[in-house]
């Protein structure tokens, strides 16, 4: 790999090269038969096609959340990040 030195300040989205943004935004997610939507989630979006990336430690406090619902046994969720 021949990369530049140093970071670039705009991150591009790697699906269609637009640029990324802070943002929020709404993630479902399909875990077997359920369905739980998460609000608020702190993400980079991209401005051009709107895929949504959420950084490690976001996916971290998501998947803990997560596992926290699966005990609820509710088959439809919707949950704020925040009140994680
Ligand atoms: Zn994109």
């Amino acid at each position: 790999m021949a990369g530049k030195k140093g970071k670039d300040k705009v991150k591009r989205c790697p699906l269609c090269g637009g640029e990324m943004r802070e943002g929020i935004t709404t993630i479902p997610f399909l875990i077997g038969e359920k369905v739980t939507v998460i609000k608020d989630v702190p993400a980079e979006i991209c401005s051009d096609c709107g895929e949504a990336y959420m950084k490690s430690s976001v996916v971290d406090k998501v998947e803990s959340l997560l596992d926290r619902l699966e005990e609820l046994h509710s088959e439809m969720s919707v949950v704020h990040y925040e009140a994680a």
